[in-house]
């Protein structure tokens, strides 16, 4: 009876959705990662693919989304929808999925996406796999195949929603690369009309305060430099940070060090940290343990820096440098200035 019922339901249910998420009427870099992963997902199923767009003028951002991979844009745009409410928005998510039910819906695991996937999927009443890194199809059912680590990164496991639709998931930015742009691909735009009542809330919007730090953010830099419990003391951290200036790169961490309170989470690298695919990373006295690795390991080039040759980090790195850190960065540093120095020389050298 249970099977009978989630047959029919999956009969119903069509093609996959992704929630492309925008911040302050901008899309976010996760929007074109889900559209990567679920064009794949929509191919392997032989379905379409629609992103789901909520907020106000953001409009403008379909074709975006269509050259990027989606055939179908549902478009929620409304003065009121400028700054998330959970409740609003997910009320929106149950009421297009009840109009035109797709039969997997990605989200991203941001703030705003694991929060709005999990209020979703209990209104839908279905099932959610969290933060996962690997989706696929299942060559026999058609079922999405949702991993995501588990028992603190040790072990990956496979989620599986077999009797409710649709199957949801949220997705670890950075976990895929961006889908590809193809200038001019067409596809449908769909306005989806909000009702006044739809606003109605027992929470309500009050402020947006933005933390400005002045510092690079790790998930959106190029080159990431991380320090580790190497660094003994938090004051390494202060090397760590010229480094980094010197570089123009971001400055990470491994948990480690934030438990210790040398540097805030926001800068933590790893499976309960966050995830950086930059085209360099350094690794200065930091281990690589799986969950730090967890969060880094798809980057370009990695250099690691360690006194132990044995270290895990050192097996992983493109280039690893045996030795002290507070021998070797000072030396890097240097070198940079040195030829940094030795550009200014020269262009002014040819201006003259
Ligand atoms: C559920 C769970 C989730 C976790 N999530 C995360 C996470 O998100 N991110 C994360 O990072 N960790 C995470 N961890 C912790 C992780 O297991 C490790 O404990 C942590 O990554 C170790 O940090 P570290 O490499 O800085 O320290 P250590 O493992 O102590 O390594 C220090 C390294 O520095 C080297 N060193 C020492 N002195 C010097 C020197 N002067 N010069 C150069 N090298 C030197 C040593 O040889 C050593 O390799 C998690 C653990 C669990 C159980």
């Amino acid at each position: 009876m249970e099977q009978e019922k989630s047959a029919a339901q999956a009969n119903a249910h069509k093609g996959v959705w992704i929630f492309a998420e925008q911040r302050h009427g901008q899309l976010i870099s996760t929007a074109y990662e889900l559209l990567n992963v679920g064009r794949r997902l929509a191919s392997d199923l032989n379905a379409e693919l629609s992103a789901v767009l909520i907020g106000h003028k953001v409009a403008e951002h379909a074709q975006a989304l269509i050259e990027h991979g989606a055939d179908r844009v549902f478009v929620h745009d409304h003065p009121m929808l400028e700054n998330f409410l959970e409740e609003v928005y997910s009320r929106l998510l149950c009421e297009l999925i009840q109009k035109a039910p797709p039969d997997k819906f990605l989200l991203p695991a941001s703030i705003l996406g694991r929060s709005v996937a999990a209020r979703t999927a209990v209104e839908a009443r279905t099932g959610l796999a969290a933060d996962c890194t690997e989706l696929s199809i299942r060559k026999d059912s058609g079922l999405l195949n949702a991993v995501r680590p588990a028992f603190g990164g040790n072990l990956l496991a496979t989620i599986l929603c077999e009797n409710s639709r649709p199957e949801m998931a949220t997705v670890r930015p950075m976990a895929f690369g961006r889908a590809q742009r193809v200038a001019g691909r067409q596809g449908e735009v769909v306005v989806v009309k909000v009702e006044p009542e739809r606003f109605k809330t027992r929470t309500r919007f009050v402020q947006f305060v933005r933390e400005d730090s002045g510092e690079q953010d790790i998930a959106s830099c190029d080159k990431v430099v991380s320090g580790g419990r190497g660094l003994g003391a938090s004051k390494g951290f202060d090397l760590i940070r010229e480094f980094a200036h010197t570089l123009g790169a971001a400055v990470g961490a491994s948990r480690a060090t934030v438990d210790a309170g040398w540097i805030p989470y926001r800068h933590q690298v790893g499976l309960t940290g966050r995830t950086v695919r930059p085209k360099l990373y350094f690794a200065c006295g930091i281990s690589g343990q799986i969950q730090h690795l967890a969060g880094m390991s798809s980057s370009e080039v990695i250099v690691a820096i360690n006194t132990d040759p044995e270290a895990p980090m050192m097996k992983l790195a493109t280039f690893s440098i045996e030795g002290d850190l507070y021998e070797v960065v000072p030396a890097i540093i240097g070198e940079l200035k040195h030829r940094r120095g030795d550009a200014v020389t020269h262009n002014s050298t040819n201006s003259n």
